[in-house]
C-alpha cells in the first residue's frame, strides 16, 4: 500500500510536470495551445529560426501561398538580420522564442524576464515590431514566465501538435502531424535548432513540403497564430 504523503507527493509531482510542460496548464502564465474547433483553420509555426534554412521554408510556404508564425530567438536574429526581414516581408508573423533558447528551468525570474527583454529589443530593433506572442525554450515554463509575460505583453503558445523533427525522418513527422491536424490545430515544427549555426533541418524541410499540399487537400486553410486565435469574423 501506498503510505498516504506518498500518494499525495506522486500527485503533487503530476501536477507540477504537468504545469512545466502541460500544453494546457496555466500554471505559468497565461497559454494557448489550439484555436477554434468549428473553424477549418490551421496555424503553422516554426521555432528555432532564423537559420540559413529559413530562406527554404519562406519558399515553400509562399508557393502554397500560406502565412505561418515563426517564433525567433533573439541570438539568431542578431547572426543573421536579413533572414529575419525576409521572414516579415514574407508576411509571416513572429513570436518571441527567448533570445538565447536557454532551459528555464531553475532559473530565477530575473534571468527569464532578461532573457526574453533581450529578444523583444532584438526585434524592435531589426525588425521594428513587438511580438506580443511568445514560446517557451524547449516547452518548458517555470516560475519566472507569469511575471515576465505580463512585464513584455507576450501570450504564450504551445502546440496542438510537435513534429519531433529534430529527431525524426520526414516520412514520421508527417505522419505524426496529419494524424493530429484537425480544425483549429497550432502545428510546432523547427526552421533551426536552438541557437546552433548551419543547422541541419533538412527532415523539417522536406516534411513541411509534404504537408502542406496534404493538409490543403483535406481542405484546411492556413493562418497566423494570432488569426487563428482572433478570427476576424
Ligand atoms: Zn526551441
Amino acid at each position: 500500500m501506498v503510505p498516504l504523503v506518498t500518494g499525495v507527493c506522486l500527485a503533487g509531482a503530476g501536477v507540477m510536470a504537468h504545469g512545466v510542460r502541460g500544453r494546457s496548464s496555466q500554471l505559468f502564465g497565461p497559454s494557448v495551445w489550439r484555436g477554434d474547433s468549428r473553424r477549418k483553420a490551421i496555424a503553422l509555426s516554426f521555432d528555432d529560426g532564423p537559420s540559413e534554412s529559413t530562406p527554404s521554408f519562406v519558399e515553400a510556404l509562399r508557393q502554397h501561398s500560406v502565412p505561418a508564425t515563426f517564433f525567433q530567438c533573439g541570438a539568431n536574429v542578431r547572426r543573421l538580420p536579413d533572414i529575419a526581414r525576409e521572414v516579415k516581408a514574407a508576411g509571416h508573423e513572429i513570436g518571441n522564442h527567448s533570445d538565447s533558447h536557454p532551459l528555464c528551468s531553475f532559473r530565477s525570474a530575473n534571468f527569464i524576464h532578461q532573457d526574453f527583454a533581450r529578444a523583444q529589443r532584438t526585434f524592435e530593433d531589426t525588425l521594428g515590431i513587438t511580438p506580443s506572442l511568445m514560446r517557451a525554450p524547449f516547452g518548458v515554463r517555470w516560475f519566472g514566465y507569469p511575471r515576465m509575460q505580463e512585464a513584455l505583453g507576450l501570450m504564450g503558445v504551445m502546440w496542438t501538435v510537435i513534429g519531433l523533427d529534430w529527431k525524426l525522418p520526414a516520412a514520421d513527422i508527417c505522419e505524426r502531424v496529419l494524424k493530429a491536424a484537425r480544425n483549429g490545430a497550432i502545428i510546432c515544427l523547427h526552421d533551426g535548432r536552438g541557437v546552433a549555426t548551419r543547422p541541419d533541418a533538412t527532415a523539417s524541410l522536406e516534411a513541411v513540403k509534404r504537408i502542406l499540399p496534404a493538409l490543403l487537400e483535406r481542405g484546411y486553410h492556413f493562418e497566423t497564430i494570432t488569426q487563428i486565435l482572433c478570427p476576424a469574423t
